[in-house]
């Protein structure tokens, strides 16, 4: 590439700045051209070896990797491969960069699981033309994965995305011999509530109660999702039968103080929730189901005994 067809390059965006972009080029001055060519479409980092790249990549997330073939050590291919047999790593778009122009080499970097091939010398226009497409096409995809990891009504995950994250949870628990803790949550009187209001402003409710939870949350990795119905389920790492007692009654408290009038209720004036909480420590012995299940039980005597309040499973599982 000539170097003032480079300077002369209107400096534009033409896509989402906020991509971050990483080059993995043995060449400084191949990297310092790629560089000047995409860095309006995000923030631009570089690594200068094959496995100086995979650690950048692990690090930085970058939506896009512009990945040269030939490099001394580990070559473009075998670094494309170990990135996207890496689940940490295997969402970047990679463009394979490469001075062969030949089927077979095109095929190779498909193979290897490139989403695009560019080939040098650089040609300025067609170089953004493919770098702008695949930070498209990988905002897409973030966009799509989000969905499918939300619940339409709420926005808060969905039952779907909870049973991949409890099982993620319950194996590093595991590992760590550590209490896992889980919280079912049911909207007292929600069927008489929908009757009374209408279900605009049932599901006007749901998305109260599921923001306050929420909100209710005080450490890195709780989360809530969407159960079912009026029904939220809660993941609370680290935490033991000891601390489920405090945080049943704070939850609960969160939501009656968002004094939501619920003019057919049998226990409260306002809307208000049971909560049913178990905790143990996972081992192979033991199905994250049945962990779930003893909350289910918690739940079912929290609603027997009056609902508006919540009880702790003190069996533990074996
Ligand atoms: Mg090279």
């Amino acid at each position: 590439m000539q170097a003032d067809s480079l300077e002369n390059y209107p400096d534009k965006p033409l896509a989402p700045a906020d991509s971050v972009i990483l080059i993995i080029d043995d060449n400084p001055k191949s990297i310092k051209a790629l560089s000047l060519l995409v860095r309006d479409f995000g923030e631009v980092v570089f690594a200068t070896s094959g496995s100086t790249g995979i650690a950048m990549a692990t690090k930085t997330k970058p939506d896009l990797i512009l990945l040269d073939v030939e490099m001394p050590g580990m070559n473009g291919y075998e670094v494309c491969r170990q990135l996207k047999a890496d689940t940490s790593t295997r969402s970047s778009n990679i463009v394979i960069v490469t001075s062969h122009k030949s089927v077979e080499h095109e095929v190779a970097a498909l193979e290897a699981g490139a989403a695009d091939f560019i080939t040098k010398p650089l040609n300025a226009p067609l170089v953004r033309a493919r770098v702008k497409t695949q930070l498209l096409v990988k905002k897409q995809a973030d966009e799509l994965h989000k969905l499918a990891e939300q619940d339409g009504l709420t926005g808060i995950y969905n039952r779907r995305y909870f049973d991949e994250l409890f099982v993620q949870e319950w194996r590093r628990h595991q590992r760590q011999r550590s209490p896992l803790g889980l919280a079912l949550v049911d909207v007292d009187f929600f069927k008489a509530y929908n009757d009374e209001y209408g279900h605009q402003e049932g599901d006007e409710c749901l998305r109260a109660v599921a923001h306050s939870l929420r909100d209710a949350m005080r450490r890195p990795g709780e989360q809530v999702a969407r159960y079912g119905g009026e029904e939220f389920v809660i993941i609370l790492p680290y935490t033991d039968q000891h601390e489920l007692h405090k945080i049943g009654p704070w939850l609960c408290e969160h939501i009656r103080n968002l004094e939501r009038p619920h003019a057919k209720s049998q226990v409260s004036e306002c809307v208000t929730i049971s909560v049913g909480l178990a905790s143990t420590i996972p081992s192979v012995q033991v199905a994250p189901a049945q962990l779930l299940g003893l909350a289910d039980k918690a739940l079912y005597q929290a609603k027997a005994n009056g609902r508006n309040h919540s009880v702790v499973a003190d069996k533990p599982l074996d």
